[in-house]
């Protein structure tokens, strides 16, 4: 018997003690075999005790816990020729000045023995690193050109993306139908191999199953094994009023799915607004030019104007100059924040009128004679 000194923030027994003395029991007798005992004895031994108080069957259950992880220790000491032979010989400070420590969490114990509780506990190694392995999936990026009316007024449409989605053959298996995927023969399902050098071991990721603790015989036909499918989806899209070029639309959950459980990414719409014959967006205002003809100009009166709504009609003082801006109120485009609606700026353009007729050129020089007389008086 030995003992060695443990920190202990808190016992049960002793809560004065900051520290508590621990005897550390014997390997032979934790596991309960002779000192002669075989590989086998101690292997079949080890298996019970683990099952018994496996932390899957005693949740919460402090004293399983320990009893756990020293039925672990004393395995894996025993289980190696070379760590017995020094335990026989020089007991736990040989091990101690061999370098070895023990486990330092059931992750440790699992990631050594998960091959043993495999077939029993449904394989806890695997489920630890499926659950480690959990991640959301990716975005996608969409690139959408909106007509510039379906932009400002806002409209309803679909769209059809390319995204991988679970193979619907193996449902992500990876495997042929019919079949399942094999526990790796060269790690045991643990997803690692150990080599001993000494009294140091080196683990590394199995080069059979690359980590994966299984093989897969044979592979599923249709995503040739990748477990998952390219696909094209139609989703809806509610474009709103007044998006504007560089605008992003979420989709949430459209993107890529998760994997092994892990949410679907989103849908990123980038918006590019094609550009219109007769309107320019500024800001929520829309800039527009109307031709008026010179004696419009002059006269003033009502001309018809194009909106995003429909024709309105815009009465222009006589006067009238080109470059002369008008504004219709709330004739623009809706704010994204809902805070109302922006304006219809119109500027005018006058013409001048070509290929006059005798009449009207005797009209305009007799126009311009007034003009000149007006001007002389
Ligand atoms: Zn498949
Ligand atoms: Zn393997």
């Amino acid at each position: 018997m030995e003992t060695c000194w443990i920190r202990s923030i808190k016992s049960s027994r002793e809560e004065t003690f900051k520290s508590l003395m621990i005897t550390r029991r014997d390997y032979y007798k934790i596991l309960g075999v002779e000192k002669s005992a075989s590989t086998e004895e101690i292997k079949k031994s080890y298996r019970q005790l683990a099952m018994q108080h496996h932390p899957d069957r005693n949740p919460g259950d402090k004293e399983a816990e320990e009893r756990f992880k020293e039925a672990a220790e004393a395995y894996e000491v025993l289980s190696d020729p070379e760590k017995r032979g020094i335990y026989d010989r020089y007991g736990h400070s040989g091990l101690n000045g061999a370098g070895y420590r023990g486990f330092t969490d059931f992750e440790d114990i699992f990631a050594s023995f998960g091959d043993i509780f495999g077939d029993f506990f449904g394989g806890r190694a695997g489920r630890t690193r499926a659950r480690s392995s959990v991640r959301a999936g990716a975005d996608l990026r969409y690139d959408l050109r909106v007509p510039f009316l379906d932009a400002a007024l806002g409209t309803t449409t679909e769209i059809r993306i390319e995204k991988s989605i679970r193979c619907p053959t193996c449902g992500g298996s990876r495997c042929a139908p019919g079949t399942s995927p094999q526990l790796c023969d060269l790690c045991g399902g643990r997803g690692q191999v150990t080599q001993s050098k000494g009294f140091f071991s080196i683990r590394s990721t199995c080069p059979q199953c690359h980590g994966m603790g299984s093989v897969i015989a044979s592979l599923c036909r249709k995503c040739s094994g990748r477990g998952k499918v390219r696909s094209s989806k139609t989703v809806q899209l509610k474009i709103p009023a007044g998006v504007e070029t560089g605008s992003k639309l979420r989709v949430r959950g459209e993107g890529e799915e998760g994997v092994s459980g892990g949410p679907s990414g989103d849908l990123y719409v980038f918006i590019t607004v094609e550009p219109h014959d007769l309107f320019e967006r500024n800001g929520n205002d829309i800039h527009c030019c109307v031709l008026i003809t010179f004696v419009q100009a002059a006269l003033g009166g009502a001309v018809e104007v194009p909106t995003l709504r429909g024709r309105e009609s815009l009465k222009i003082p006589p006067g009238t100059q080109s470059g002369s801006r008008f504004r219709l109120r709330g004739k623009g485009i809706a704010s994204l924040q809902g805070d109302g609606y922006g304006d219809q700026v119109i500027e005018t353009v006058v013409t001048v009128p070509t290929n006059l007729t005798r009449r009207q050129e005797e009209l305009l020089k007799e126009f311009e004679r007034l003009e000149n007389e007006k001007r002389g008086s």
